[in-house]
């Protein structure tokens, strides 16, 4: 166990001199690099993705299929074969809020581990919410505000989507209904109020406002609740009132291509660090969307001969859908309301325990990333919550950044290649998605750091 104890003395960095390709640590792009396209991978997939199925007919969906849920704009991008999309104005427009994001060369975390690899982290928490999320909330919003759409409805886990699509319908004069996993909506208040404070409302799922809602606390009374749960609630509600829509944050292949930017600023960014390529990247995979965003312009670069990055998509050992899921067709949510995606499955009615990266809780992966997992252009590894934490605290404590619990795992997946390119003397360079910032879940931090030996009688009762 490589856990760092309260206690202990803290892993100082050697105020020594900096050495490497360049002395940057902050590679920032002006406003006018924002991105002016989404990349699309489908095109460029060497095998095409299986088609997502009507829940009864089994036929692939249609565009009139997914009409009463989603706005035609995203119905087009959904099955798209352009590779590049444009980003539309008024959306551009509010990415210049935090886009680009930083890319950071982590000196400071290479030094307390010795290593000789370079450790880069792409930043998402300069968002206004904290997370890579409005990415795509503020495109979903966009296109829904084009088709008229005043409210939208969604699920969210620990709150970071709901948040993030609760400010996008707010900069769009909109509100949505959120729909929040019951363990989170008791263990962490404070997105909710962000959630309301933008306008929009919340409730605990399952709820009794729902069909899906109170079928499920009839069947399960003491449920801690799940997304597949939340997803069921927020899809009926809005299939079943004309003027609302509903919107995934993750999973959906129109939610992997707004993601998109992410990547595509990185590759620019790790131009002005000097490096031809990204040796191996991890990212964080909950339904994953911050994982493609940062790799599928990296594979384009790979598909294209022009680079041989590693890709890697770290999950929690508690819900392991790529590690030790199905690969196979399932419904996105508990009810079966959803099209049957092929993906990367633990099955519909798996809870994961409440473990505290709360959107990392889903029990599939996306059908674009499990699709190239099962063709072999990215791997997959699970670490379990303890490895993850202790690994956030070693990058507090170095880089001076809390990451979100989610982005831990993908910060412990470099920390084990850092540690690696230690034992064989190989320099690598490592490119970690940091999808966004942990002061909002500090209280799980204080869980883990309360069972660490060493900490004091007090914090452990
Ligand atoms: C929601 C969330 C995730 C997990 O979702 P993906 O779609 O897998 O990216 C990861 N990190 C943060 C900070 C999140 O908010």
């Amino acid at each position: 166990m490589t856990a760092t104890s309260p206690t202990e003395t803290l892993p100082q960095a050697d105020v020594g001199v900096v050495t490497g390709p360049s002395e940057l640590t902050r590679a920032t792009l002006p406003e006018s690099e924002i991105p002016t396209h989404w990349y699309n991978l489908l095109p460029d997939l060497p095998e095409p993705l299986p088609p997502h199925l009507h829940p009864a007919t089994k036929d692939p969906v249609g565009p009139e299929d997914l009409a009463p849920l989603f706005p035609a704009g995203l119905i087009a991008q959904e099955v798209s074969s352009e590779r590049f999309i444009e980003i539309p104005e008024p959306v551009r427009e509010i990415y210049r809020l935090w886009r680009p994001s930083p890319l950071y060369r982590a000196r400071r975390l290479e030094r307390a581990l010795g290593t000789p690899a370079r450790i880069y982290y792409k930043y998402e928490g300069v968002s206004p919410v904290g997370s890579h999320k409005p990415n795509t909330a503020v495109a979903q919003a966009y296109y829904n505000h084009l088709d008229g759409v005043s409210r939208i409805t969604t699920e969210t886990g620990a709150g970071q989507w709901g948040s993030a699509l609760s400010m996008a319908c707010a900069l769009f004069g909109m509100t949505c209904e959120v729909w929040q996993v019951a363990a989170s909506y008791a263990s962490k208040p404070y997105r909710r109020m962000m959630i309301e404070t933008y306008g929009s409302s919340i409730h605990s799922s399952p709820s009794e406002l729902t069909q899906a809602g109170r079928a499920l606390r009839a069947r399960f009374p003491d449920t801690t609740g799940s997304l597949g749960m939340a997803v069921s609630e927020a899809v009926e509600a809005a299939a079943s009132d004309p003027s609302t829509r509903y919107a995934l944050g993750s999973v959906l292949n129109h939610v992997m291509l707004h993601q998109t930017v992410i990547g595509e600023e990185t590759l620019a960014q790790l131009a002005m660090f000097g490096e031809e390529q990204a040796d191996v990247v991890f990212g964080c995979a909950g339904g994953g969307s911050n994982l493609a965003g940062l790799t599928f312009p990296l594979l384009r670069e790979n598909l294209a001969g022009r680079t041989t990055s590693r890709l890697v998509a770290v999950e929690p050992a508690a819900c392991p859908s790529l590690t030790a899921g199905r690969y196979e067709y399932d419904h996105g949510d508990v009810a079966g309301l959803t099209p049957l995606m092929k993906m990367y499955t633990l099955g519909r009615d798996f809870v994961p325990d409440p473990i505290h990266a709360g959107g990392l809780r889903y029990h599939a992966m996306s059908p674009m990333v499990s699709h190239i997992v099962n063709l072999g252009l990215m791997e997959a590894m699970a670490v379990d919550q303890d490895e993850a934490f202790a690994a956030g605290v070693t990058f507090a404590r170095t880089e001076g950044l809390i990451p979100a619990p989610e982005s831990t795992h993908a910060v412990a997946g470099a920390i084990r290649e850092a540690n690696a390119c230690t034992e064989s003397g190989t320099e690598r360079s490592i490119l970690i998605g940091l999808s966004g910032n942990g002061v909002l879940d500090l209280p799980s931090y204080q869980d883990y750091l309360s069972q660490q030996p060493g900490a004091d009688a007090e914090a452990e009762r």
